[in-house]
């Protein structure tokens, strides 16, 4: 089955300050249709980015310097920007990472809701009021329905993240969500509850979701399938229980020993040292080389490429392609 979306080798830049940097570096992807895959790294590592420049919303300083963004076949990269706006929201809807910074404060919550409605679905101003209700309900927020003429300061984080979701993911009935972050500011329970909600979506309305997150517990609970990106780079690919099962990358083993009280068979690595922005950007080799335990010369001088491994695909060196397991890299350090 050929995949909803297919980003291929795609690499973005940022313009700052007279320099050029690369924030997504190459990246390929896909998802299926109805199928939920999580895209994980630490801050920096190029995820939101990765999203926008699918979405083509990324800010004036940034250019999608090259790759194929395919979706449903078509390359949203030079579909130009009526087929983006016609994608965007219909077809992929967005929950963004701060989603306070996509209501207005000052507007009320019933008048943005029914904007955001006209503008994904063309909906009829006069019909929206039982939509709105359906909507909220949807999402287990049938009693905030009396309170819509408040502002968005008069709710709590979860109900307007809850709110953004109806909005995105039910009211415009896209065939992809990305999500990008959704639980990052919520407290456990209420970040349990969204988990649920997109789950129940994904299953109800054969919703495909992208779903970015540094959180690994939740990536666990969620997603079938899991990218994880270093530093503009994905690093590995593979179902959710092969990446948390039997990482094969230094760096996802290193994000998951992070977990607190995780149990784990592979003998430890070290705590992470350095951060993905202390790279520099004429690199060569492996982005993650200046951290990583187990590198050796070939590490620092060509970049290793994502290649297929058992469940999934890695990109290192010192990964042996005929087989054998990641404890093996350790031994001979
Ligand atoms: P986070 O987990 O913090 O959201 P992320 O993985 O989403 O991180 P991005 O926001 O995509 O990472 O950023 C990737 C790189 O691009 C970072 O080095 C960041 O500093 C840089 N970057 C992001 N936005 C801009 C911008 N508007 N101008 C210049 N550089 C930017
Ligand atoms: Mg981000």
């Amino acid at each position: 089955m050929e995949p909803l979306l297919e980003v291929d080798s795609l690499r973005t830049t940022y313009r700052r300050q007279g320099r050029t940097r690369t924030a997504v570096r190459d990246a390929s992807f896909v998802v299926h249709a109805g199928e939920v895959v999580g895209i994980v790294g630490e801050s920096g590592s190029g995820k939101s980015t990765a999203l926008m420049s699918v979405l083509g919303l990324l800010p004036p300083n940034a250019e999608v310097v090259s790759g194929r963004l395919l979706f449903d076949g078509v390359d949203l990269r030079t579909a130009g920007e009526a087929v983006l706006r016609s994608v965007r929201g219909r077809e992929i809807g967005l929950v963004p990472q701060r989603p306070m910074t996509s209501l207005s404060p000052v507007t009320r919550v019933r008048r943005q809701i029914r904007r955001l409605l006209r503008h994904h679905r063309s909906e009829d101003p006069a019909r929206s009021d039982a939509t709105i209700a359906d909507l909220l309900h949807r999402v287990g927020l049938g009693g905030v329905t009396g309170r819509l003429d408040n502002y968005p300061h008069q709710f709590s984080g979860g109900q307007l993240q809850r709110l953004l979701i109806a909005i995105a993911a039910v009211g415009a009935r896209p065939r992809l969500l990305f999500a990008d972050e959704p639980t990052t500011t919520l407290d456990p329970t209420v970040a349990a509850q969204i988990l649920r909600l997109l789950r129940d979506l994904r299953d109800e309305l054969g919703l495909a979701i992208v779903f970015v997150s540094h959180d690994l517990r939740s990536v666990a609970q969620l997603c079938d399938r899991v990218y994880v990106m270093y530093a503009g780079d994905i690093v590995e690919e593979g179902d959710v229980r092969s990446i948390f099962d039997e990482p094969r990358h230094p760096y996802t083993r290193a994000l998951l020993d992070s977990i607190p009280g995780r149990h784990t068979p592979l003998e430890p690595m070290p705590v992470l040292a350095g951060s993905v922005s202390s790279l520099p950007e004429d690199r060569r080799g492996c982005s993650f080389a200046p951290r990583c335990a187990i590198a050796v010369e070939v590490c620092h001088e060509n970049t290793p490429e994502l290649l297929p491994a058992a469940g999934g695909q890695v990109a290192c060196h010192r990964y042996p392609a005929g087989g054998g397991t990641p404890s093996d890299l350790g031994e001979d350090r």
